[in-house]
């Protein structure tokens, strides 16, 4: 979920340059409270990022969001305190291209939530292997639709057959990481923080 929310003209508060702030930003509390994920909103308020709250901050500073709500800690920076937000939204609508996610074992396995998709059960990525639905030796190609997350019995048990010889369908069908999927992942880490919910979940 890498959208490039950089490049943004302008500023809000000149005499406060973002980079400056940035840079100099430190927090009282929760050290963690930089990186906490920021859930971001279109202006149409639809959900399309997630982005550390460093970086949330600065798109507020630079006028190019606003917050929409906070997560109750402030951070201090050039002798102001700011409140560190929770949910910022975008003040010019932007159109989000259809974008599509580098294929990797990684993102493969985020997709298919690291759950195997023939006998369902959810493993840690180390007992999961990538399964190619049609496979290779039968034509198959390694592409967002032609592979899913497998665990190792499942693997061996499909071998070289395709999916109907075997009997074994994909849980679900497998699509290319497309916005979809990440808002389905927006709405997994959504659900530790009420604050993101009523923009997440309609
Ligand atoms: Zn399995």
């Amino acid at each position: 979920m890498s959208l490039r929310l950089h490049n943004f003209g302008g500023g809000m508060w000149p005499h406060l340059p973002a980079s400056m702030l940035a840079s100099g930003m430190h927090q009282e509390g929760d050290g963690h409270a930089l990186h906490q994920p920021v859930l971001v909103l279109n202006a149409s308020y639809e959900p399309i990022n997630v982005c550390a709250a460093r970086r949330a901050i600065v798109l507020v500073l630079k006028g190019v969001a606003m917050t929409e709500e906070e997560n109750g800690h402030f951070l201090h920076a050039a002798r102001v305190a700011i409140r560190v937000p929770s949910v910022i939204r975008l003040l010019e609508y932007r159109r989000i291209p259809h974008q599509s996610r580098a294929l990797s074992r990684k993102n493969i396995l985020l997709r298919d939530r690291n759950t195997c998709q023939y006998c369902s059960t959810t493993l840690p990525s180390s007992e999961l292997t990538l399964d190619h639905v049609i496979p290779r030796s039968r034509g198959g190609l390694s592409t967002w639709e032609n592979l899913v997350a497998c665990c190792h019995p499942c693997n061996r048990r499909k071998g070289n057959q395709l999916p109907h010889e075997a009997g074994m369908k994909p849980a679900r069908e497998p699509r290319s990481f497309n916005l979809h999927t990440s808002r389905h992942i927006m709405r997994l880490m959504g659900h530790s923080d009420d604050k993101w919910r009523k923009y997440l979940f309609y």
